[in-house]
């Protein structure tokens, strides 16, 4: 029972609302505080959404706020969300709230440089937030990606030692205890300024969950009165464009300026992340209502459609490529190995069709991208080798439900058939303890007499 829920303050994160219930409730323990909120330790992985409550936890707080309105108002969905396409978006608002997975899957999340690694905070903020409420809390507008300054204040964000990141073990902590007052640094370079007001009006507009107009057509059209798209509509310089764009970034700051190859994935409708879309549609002068609130017609969306057959006479730099899709590459796979890809969360084989279909890449491109072979090559497995990887996995599985299990139950979850056992046998030991190895051995005898 969740013992006593303080207010959540604007533009909190849902982690660090559930940071100061664990202090002001006075748990003796980060175990005893998750307990009450998930089912298990891994139930939360995120400081961005708000994992998956158990559902005494969930009717406790849908008393007193929709679980929706948490999301959208206390949550980065609106960052990560915003641009997807329509039915994607409902999708991954809903799974946020009743069927929460890793954020990886709902949609793009760019791994992060350096700059963006830890939570940060305003030190105005902080003072401000003191004053009013007596303590210090976690924003969300001071997590937004590329966001160097407090709008509100125009000071530079400071960095806490609060790893942004998802992370297996899960802890607590307030921001009450990370932060400390330093001295303001005032922004004075105006064009850093407007972009963050701009990320800001962005990242504040209601989503729309009625039109659904596809980015890459609002960004042709922005893209249409300029010198990068041919007057017929049917070329587009692309290199020029990444190459003016960045070059622009360049000196305000920037933690990661978006590539040539995010920027063509973006305009080619196959990439709606947030901080290369804006910093594409702030880099043509393009109003952020014209992305809140598009007000395309339907031939200027065909116009769009059509134009993907267009030349682009971008070379392919394949060392470039290599560097950067080598982390996304690398989060794919082990969510697939590992299970955490899966529904289910069974794990599963790593197989090179799959490397394709999912990174969308054109046959035989990873020959000419030894990073990505090398992650691939790390975790290919024979069939034998992924089935004892599910048996263990199943295994674990039921003896945490800790009721009586049989050998059928593995082989249900596990998907593994009965003949293929024998040849799963070896690869039991190397990927589990001797004493699970002998207790999925007990089970298999006494299912065999
Ligand atoms: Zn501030």
């Amino acid at each position: 029972m969740i013992s006593y829920l303080p207010t959540i303050y604007p533009d909190e994160l849902v982690y660090s609302w559930f940071c100061r219930y664990y202090v002001h409730a006075g748990f003796f323990s980060h175990k005893a505080a998750l307990g009450e909120l998930y089912c298990k330790k891994s139930d939360n992985t995120s400081k961005e959404f708000i994992g998956n409550l158990n559902s005494e936890a969930m009717e406790q707080i849908e008393k007193v706020y929709s679980l929706d309105e948490l999301v959208l108002n206390h949550t980065m969905y609106p960052q990560y969300a915003r641009f997807i396409p329509l039915e994607q978006k409902k999708a991954a608002l809903y799974r946020l709230v009743h069927n929460a997975c890793d954020a990886h899957q709902l949609f793009p999340v760019l791994p992060r440089n350096e700059g963006e690694r830890y939570l940060r905070f305003c030190p105005l903020c902080v003072k401000e937030d003191r004053e009013t409420y007596g303590e210090a809390y976690w924003h969300r507008k001071h997590q937004i990606r590329n966001m160097s300054i407090c709008t509100k204040h125009k000071c530079k964000l400071m960095e806490s030692s609060v790893s942004a990141k998802s992370e297996q073990g899960f802890t607590f902590c307030p921001a009450e205890s990370y932060k400390h007052y330093d001295e303001a640094v005032i922004e004075s370079d105006s064009l850093v300024i407007q972009y963050a007001e701009y990320l800001d009006s962005i990242f504040d507009a209601p989503m729309d969950f009625d039109n659904d107009i596809p980015i890459s057509s609002i960004l042709y059209d922005g893209m249409s009165k300029t010198k990068y798209l041919k007057p017929s509509g049917r070329s587009r310089y692309t290199k020029m464009f990444a190459d003016d764009m960045g070059e622009f970034y360049k000196n305000m700051g920037i933690c990661s300026i978006a590539s040539i190859y995010q920027i063509q994935r973006v305009l080619l409708g196959s990439l709606f992340e947030f901080s290369a879309i804006c910093q594409i549609v702030f880099f043509l002068g393009m109003k952020p209502e014209e992305l809140t609130y598009p007000s395309l017609t339907m031939e200027q969306i065909r116009q769009e459609q059509d134009s993907h057959y267009m030349k682009d006479t971008a070379p392919v730099d394949w060392e470039l490529l290599d560097k950067e899709t080598a982390p996304v590459l690398e989060k794919m796979v082990k969510a697939v190995y590992d299970g955490t890809a899966n529904e289910n969360g069974r794990p599963e084989r790593v197989s090179e069709r799959l490397v394709y279909r999912e990174m969308g890449l054109a046959g035989h491109r990873l020959e000419n991208m030894p990073r990505c072979r090398a992650i691939f090559e790390r975790y290919t497995e024979s069939y034998p080798e992924s089935w004892a990887r599910k048996i263990i996995w199943a295994y674990q599985k039921l003896k945490e439900e800790e009721k009586t299990f049989y050998w059928t139950d593995i082989r249900k979850i596990s998907g593994v058939k009965k003949k293929n056992f024998q040849a799963v046998v070896p690869y039991l030991m190397k990927h589990t303890d001797d004493i699970t190895v002998s207790k999925i051995m007990e089970l298999v005898i006494v299912d065999n007499e």
